[in-house]
């Protein structure tokens, strides 16, 4: 070929749009073809939310909480269209795609419904010196926020973000998980369909670099949920433009059973936790701490549980097939590596991980250094060890380097085991409540991430503090002149002194007033 034709054909390709298939996990059949978004696609949509930003801010609480309503009645409405698109990008049961949407709906309407609230004009006490102004704290949204979200509740999960900062004021260029491209794309086009002309929720497809491209594509802050590994590299990209960045990732929750707890709830808690989902959840239970004394009946009640969950494809199946092939190797080491340092299996285990599904596995003896102890296995297995007090229980919960959340079955000290848990939530008595009630923080600490979704702290995180101090009348002592005289001055600091220099508390007005009258 000449250089002329080669040339000829490198440009037809670069032309080209690139594209990329999402496929069905339980079947492997191909369920959308989407474009490959380079950065330059990504810049674009980037400037068109960043034209509308303006727009939407200005349209204020009540009018975003009402095209927001109208959005949260199409996807509840179509709850059954967008169940069947997750189902066939993920595998997991239609059940399980509504549960998620119908939970999603119900942040929705809570963001939308208390933006005003968390975020409208506050005032506070302007304190002693500055006793003639008007102090007020508002939070302004930060004009476009990135999301980028992954596969394994693929609407619940990256909402946590969007929604909030929709509610907060700001547009939204969203990446969704190769995996789970359509779902993303249907949430775009659900809000398109109450506002048509403006750039509210864009959807960028493609790869890892469609990702990465949109941490430096000039947002404003952007919303990370995925594995602590993904998130480091975010963090580092987001790093080059000085983008602020939340990373929600991976966990190794553990769930904790006190002597006194109600066992057979506990044992359902674990299985459902552990096993729902293909054990494909960030606070998913992986790890169970239960008290000597109720071992052996937690145990029993465990196991008779996971036999009776059946992983599959049609309907009546517990769970579906693990979404990312790959993952399927990283959960058949774990059991195997498991199994070979001690680990006996009483469900499951050896030859659990099939081509596609994965077999409940439930593992006893796993000494806690090895790998299904301490690293995410992102699959339907759990292990349990034997603790003699809860004391013991909570320092190996805390001994991992994540810390998403936990559970805890405990009848008289639930809450009080919950504080000592080092990690963002923990469900008493339940499991994985938390993340349903919208008006509780999400996040964790340690490799698990920083920042918070949901609630108001979710609402707070998509805007900046704006501080506005007004003067109301004309202060005794104005401190910011060139004209303050020299008894001001030493009036001043008779002030402080007062104020301050014997004070072990706050001082109240009057009090300091008085007192100062008193020294002169
Ligand atoms: P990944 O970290 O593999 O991917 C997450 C997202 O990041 C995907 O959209 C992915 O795109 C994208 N991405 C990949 N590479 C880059 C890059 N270099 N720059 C920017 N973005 C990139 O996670 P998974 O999708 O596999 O999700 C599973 C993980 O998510 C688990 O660890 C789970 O615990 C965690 N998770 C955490 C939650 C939380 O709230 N803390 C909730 C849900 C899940 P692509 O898919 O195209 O590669």
């Amino acid at each position: 070929m000449s250089t002329a034709m080669a040339d000829t054909a490198t440009d037809a390709a670069e032309q080209e749009p690139r594209t990329f298939e999402s496929l069905n996990p339980a079947t492997g059949d191909v369920v959308g073809v989407h474009a490959i978004d380079d950065e330059a696609t990504v810049r674009e949509a980037v400037r068109r939310a960043r034209a509308d930003a303006a727009w939407w801010d200005e349209l204020g609480f009540d009018g975003r909480r009402e095209i927001l309503g109208k959005w949260r009645g199409v996807i509840a409405r179509r709850m059954g269209e967008l169940a069947a698109v997750v189902h066939d990008e993920t595998g997991k049961p239609h059940a399980d795609a509504q549960l998620e949407i119908g939970l999603t709906v119900d942040h929705l309407a809570w963001a939308a419904g208390h933006a005003r609230k968390v975020l409208g004009p506050t005032k506070s006490f302007a304190g002693l010196l500055m006793a003639n102004q008007s102090a007020v704290v508002e939070h302004r949204p930060l004009g476009v926020i990135g999301v980028i979200g992954p596969w394994n509740y693929p609407v619940f999960t990256p909402m946590g973000s969007i929604a909030y900062a929709l509610a907060a004021g700001n547009c939204v260029v969203f990446k969704p998980s190769e995996l789970t491209p359509g779902v993303g794309e249907w949430l775009a086009a659900s809000l398109r369909e109450v506002v048509p002309d403006r750039a509210l929720l864009q959807v960028v497809t493609g790869l890892g670099e469609t990702g990465a491209a949109l941490c430096t594509a000039g947002v404003d802050k952007l919303a990370f949920t995925g594995s602590t590994e993904t998130g480091k590299k975010v963090m580092a990209a987001c790093a080059q433009t000085l983008t602020p960045v939340i990373v929600e990732a991976g966990g190794k929750d553990a769930l904790l059973v006190d002597e006194d707890a109600d066992v057979a709830s506990a044992a359902d808690a674990a299985a459902w936790g552990a096993f729902s989902n293909a054990g494909q959840t960030c606070i998913g239970v992986e790890r169970v701490y239960v008290h000597e004394r109720v071992y052996d009946s937690f145990v029993d009640a465990l196991v008779a549980r996971a036999q009776n969950v059946h992983p599959g494809g049609g309907p009546g199946a517990h769970y579906g097939p693990a979404t990312l092939p790959k993952q399927l190797d990283l959960i058949r080491g774990h059991i195997d590596d498991a199994l070979a340092s001690g680990g006996r299996a009483l469900v499951g285990g050896e030859g659990a991980v099939g081509d596609r599904f994965v077999q409940p596995t439930v593992l006893v003896d796993v000494p806690e250094d090895r790998p299904a102890n301490t690293d995410e296995t992102f699959g339907p297995t759990i292990t349990v060890k034997k603790v003699a007090s809860m004391d013991e229980a909570v320092r190996l919960a805390n001994a991992t380097r994540y810390g998403l959340g936990s559970t805890v079955f405990s009848k008289a000290h639930g809450t009080e085991i919950a504080r000592r848990l080092r990690c963002g939530m923990t469900a008493v008595n339940d499991v994985i409540s938390f993340a349903a009630i919208p008006s509780l923080p999400f996040g964790g600490v340690g490799d698990s991430g920083f920042g918070r979704i949901h609630g108001p702290d979710g609402l707070r995180e998509f805007t900046y503090a704006k501080a506005i101090a007004s003067r109301r009348i004309k202060p005794v002592m104005l401190l910011t002149t060139f004209d303050r005289t020299a008894k001001q001055d030493s009036t001043f600091a008779q002030l402080i002194t007062v104020m301050h220099g014997r004070a072990t508390t706050m001082q109240r007005p009057a009090a300091v007033v008085s007192r100062l009258r008193r020294s002169r």
